[in-house]
Parts: structure tokens; C-alpha cells; sequence
């Protein structure tokens, strides 16, 4: 008989694994309560990158004037466009539509049975759906996460808002006020400030995306201060709200006042009510599944991936860690989880793209690195281009040149950091990316430029 998986969520955490496991010749059932892609595709990745890609065309017209393009009446190209938010919301439900559509085609055509509904477990090995119980061999959990909520700050959906609800807006915001500049906070500021709405930006830290790389997140404060932002330094303490617009009080005391305020402060793991503490799933004292790096939780025969194991918020290292867990359950050779080699970009313009280890890790691990770093100015396909920004930063062994991690800041730098993931998964040298061609001209020569630059010349003597 094959082995029986069940899987509970249907986000990038459980239908990557569903696939791996049918591939594998298990039966697979697949839970879910809200719809195929989980929050990924449904509120999360797919709508936050849609709307980002209408705000990244904007800054490709800004450049218009310089690349010699105008309108046939002479006015500037740029400042003559506007945004129908309508539009563009109603596109992206229209992605998120298909796109959700495309993975529940593919899960059935490679015969993964999906229940709809809100799964338990009632067991270690036994899943509760209504009052369907469901057997199983394993049982992978990827329940993801939902926005947190701050008390006193609670969403109305149509002025007060978390991530999830931007996209009933039928008309651009007035003026946005954003709480929390972290990843979500940062792209969706740079975004409404790119689309239009005058946008104030609430910093915990001293800076935005203060877990960055320090340079890039230095640039992406000019960058957006210099396109009118303002940034407020301060943590929210209560929300209010009329029919005219909102008031964002301060732990300082300081009242902000905008026409809509988004709550980016951070997710909690769905994991409550599940039953898990009873069926031995161990939950850390944020809710979150503890997991080893095989996505084995305390509970023989249960798994876990994605952001319900707080392990990295991300939906690579999700579906990573539900193909791991099938990996391990079906008695298939498995890699443990390495999270030194995730690649991760923050989708604000320009985009922030890093791999492997950033300089901060590596002083505290006491490493022997060395750093290049090369502004994008400088190449010849960025100055063709109208690019003015943004740059490449290597660093590697002082003694073997291995790479140890990478961050590009530019357009399209979660395209350019793909050779750099590479090398940091496969050990590569710098020699061995200066080594590889480049077209030219093209911006990932300073890719390799960077690398060269770390070359040394060895004593064979
Ligand atoms: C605004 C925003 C933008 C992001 N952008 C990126 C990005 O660009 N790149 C990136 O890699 N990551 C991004 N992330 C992170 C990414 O969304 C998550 O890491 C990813 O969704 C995690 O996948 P998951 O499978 O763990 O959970 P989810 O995608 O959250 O899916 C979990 C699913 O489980 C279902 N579920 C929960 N409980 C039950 C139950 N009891 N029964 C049945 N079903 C249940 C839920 O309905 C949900 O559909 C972003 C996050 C946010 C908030």
C-alpha cells in the first residue's frame, strides 16, 4: 500500500511538498480552508508583487526625459501619468484568480486529492476535517501566518488596514501612513509613494529595513526621503479613525494624520486550536512549531514547514522545507535545511537582493572576509540604461576567495544575485565567477568585476 501524507495548508509550504510526495508514489491529501497558493498567492507574495510592478514602471518613465523620450506636445512624460487604482487592483485579483487556479489544475493532474475545509489533528497520525477523519503515514503542517494585530490599533478594512485588505481600495490613498519598516512596511511605502499617495513612513529603528545590509538600507532612506517621503521614527501605540481620515498616536505622543494607515508590524503563526499540543506538536512560547532542520516536529510522524515554524518568513524556504519534510518521511535522500544559502530581496526600487551570509554574520563568526563592492553607476549598460544607482557588494575568504555571501542593490537584483546564489551554494571562488563570462555590456559584468577585484595574486614560490 502506498504511504499516506496528509497535508494541511495549501500555501507554497504544502503544495510544493504535495507534489514531491505524489512523485514519490504516496497518497496525498491536501487540506485547505481558504484557497490553492495559501496567503502567498491569495494576499501575500503574488498581490504585494503586482502592485509593486505597476509603482517600478513609474520610475522607468521618470527616466524617460534623460532616455530622450517625451510626449508629442512637449510635457514631461512622467508627471503627465496617473494611476487608476481600480485598475490595478483588479488585475492583481485577476492574477491571484489564476494563479491560484494554475496550482489547483496542476495538484489534480498529478492526482493530489484537495479537501476544502479547516483541518485538526485529532492525532499524530490522524487529521480531522469536519467530521471527515483523514489517516495518515505523515502528516505535514504548513499553516502560515496571519498579520499581528496591535491592541489598540485593530483593522476596520477600509481605512485602518493590514496588508491583506489594500486591495479592495478603488481609489489611490490621500495620504498612506505606514507602521513598520521592515520588509512588508518598506516595500508598500515605496510602492504608494511611487503610484502617488503621499506616504509617511513609522520607523521602530533608526532606519528603514534596519536588518539589511547597512548600506543598502542607508540608500533605500535617501532614496526615499529624496521622493518626499516622510519617515517618523516612533512605535504606534492606538489607531483612530473618521469618516475624513485617520490619527496614529505615538508612544511619544505624537499624532500622525493621514488619510489611511497600513499595520506592517509583523505576522502570528496559525497554530492555535489545531489541536497540536495535545498530539505532542512542541510550540515555542510565540506560538510558533518547533522544527529540526528535516522539518521533524516533537510529534513522531508530523512535519512542519513554512512560516508556522518562524524558521524565515519566506516562500522558498517554506516550499524548502515541505519538500524536505517529504523527502524525509518517504524515505527519499535528504539535505537538511542550510539556511546559509537562502537568497532573499526586498522588492522596493531599487531592489535589495542578498545571499548567504551578510558582513554582520560574518564578524560575528569571526570569519577571514574581505569585501568588493562596485557602484552599478559605473557600468556601461546601467549609464545606457539612465541607471544611477545602486551597487554590488562580494564577500569572500581573504585566503580561498570562497564566497561567502553577496547583496545587489539595483533594478531587477533578485535577478542578478542568481550566479552569486550559486556560488555560495556550490562553494565557488571569487575566481571561479570572475572566471565565467559576461555579456557585454550587460550589469551582471559588474558582478564579476566585483569578484575580480578580490583576486590575489598567489606565492607559488
Ligand atoms: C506582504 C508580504 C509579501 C511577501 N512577499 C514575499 C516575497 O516576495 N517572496 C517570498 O519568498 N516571501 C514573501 N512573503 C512571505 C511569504 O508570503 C510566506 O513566507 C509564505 O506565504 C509562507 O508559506 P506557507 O506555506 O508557510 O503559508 P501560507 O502561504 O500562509 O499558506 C498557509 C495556508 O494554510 C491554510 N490553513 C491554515 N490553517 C488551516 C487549517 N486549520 N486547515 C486548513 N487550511 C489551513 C491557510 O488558509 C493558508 O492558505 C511575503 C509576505 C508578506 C506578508
Amino acid at each position: 500500500m502506498s504511504p499516506r501524507v496528509v497535508i494541511v495548508g495549501g500555501g507554497p509550504g504544502g503544495y510544493e511538498a504535495a507534489l514531491v510526495a505524489v512523485k514519490a508514489g504516496a497518497d496525498v491529501t491536501l487540506v485547505e480552508r481558504q484557497g490553492l497558493g495559501g496567503n502567498a498567492v491569495l494576499t501575500d507574495v503574488v498581490p504585494s508583487k503586482t502592485v509593486i510592478a505597476t509603482a517600478e514602471w513609474l520610475t522607468i518613465a521618470h527616466r524617460a526625459p534623460e532616455l530622450g523620450i517625451r510626449r508629442p506636445d512637449g510635457a514631461d512624460l512622467a508627471s503627465s501619468l496617473t494611476v487608476d487604482m481600480a485598475q490595478v487592483n483588479s488585475r492583481i485579483k485577476g492574477l491571484v484568480r489564476k494563479q491560484s487556479a494554475d496550482i489547483a489544475s496542476r495538484l489534480a493532474s498529478n492526482g493530489v486529492r484537495v479537501i476544502e475545509g479547516e483541518a485538526r489533528l485529532a492525532a499524530p497520525h490522524r487529521v480531522v476535517v469536519g467530521g471527515t477523519a483523514l489517516d495518515a503515514d505523515a502528516v505535514l503542517l504548513a499553516v502560515g501566518a496571519r498579520p499581528r494585530i496591535v491592541p489598540g490599533c485593530a483593522p476596520d478594512g477600509e481605512r485602518i488596514l493590514t496588508w491583506t485588505q489594500l486591495y479592495d481600495l478603488t481609489e489611490l490613498p490621500e495620504h498612506l501612513i505606514v507602521v513598520g519598516s521592515g520588509v512588508t512596511g518598506a516595500e508598500f511605502a515605496g510602492a504608494y509613494n511611487l503610484l502617488g499617495s503621499r506616504v509617511t513612513l513609522v520607523a521602530s529603528g533608526d532606519r528603514v529595513l534596519s536588518r539589511e545590509d547597512p548600506d543598502a538600507s542607508a540608500h533605500l532612506t535617501e532614496v526615499f526621503k529624496e521622493r518626499g517621503m516622510t519617515l517618523v521614527g516612533g512605535r504606534a501605540s492606538s489607531v483612530t479613525r473618521d469618516d475624513a481620515g485617520v490619527r496614529v498616536a505615538l508612544e511619544d505622543g505624537t499624532v500622525l494624520e493621514g488619510s489611511h494607515v497600513l499595520m506592517a508590524v509583523g505576522s502570528v503563526p496559525n497554530t492555535e486550536g489545531l489541536g497540536l499540543e495535545e498530539a505532542g506538536v512542541e510550540l515555542d512560547e510565540r506560538g510558533l512549531i518547533r522544527v529540526d532542520r528535516v522539518s521533524r516536529t516533537t510529534a513522531r510522524g508530523v512535519y512542519a514547514a513554512g512560516d508556522c515554524t518562524g524558521v524565515l518568513p519566506l516562500a522558498s524556504v517554506a516550499a524548502t522545507q515541505g519538500r524536505i519534510a517529504m523527502a524525509h518521511a518517504l524515505g527519499d535522500a535528504v539535505t537538511p535545511l542550510d539556511l546559509r544559502r537562502v537568497a532573499s530581496n526586498v522588492f522596493t526600487v531599487p531592489e535589495i537582493a542578498a545571499v548567504g551570509a551578510s558582513e554582520a554574520e560574518l564578524e560575528k563568526r569571526g570569519l577571514f572576509y574581505e569585501v568588493s563592492r562596485l557602484d552599478l553607476a559605473r557600468n556601461p549598460r546601467a549609464k545606457m540604461l539612465g541607471i544611477d544607482e545602486g551597487f554590488v557588494k562580494i564577500f569572500g575568504h581573504k585566503v580561498t576567495g570562497q564566497v561567502f555571501g553577496a547583496v545587489v542593490v539595483g533594478p531587477r537584483a533578485s535577478e542578478h544575485i542568481y550566479p552569486l546564489s550559486l556560488a555560495v551554494a556550490q562553494h565557488l571562488t571569487v575566481d571561479d565567477v570572475a572566471g565565467a563570462f559576461t555579456v557585454y555590456p550587460s550589469l551582471s559584468g559588474t558582478i564579476s568585476e566585483a569578484a575580480r577585484r578580490l583576486h590575489r595574486i598567489t606565492d607559488e614560490a
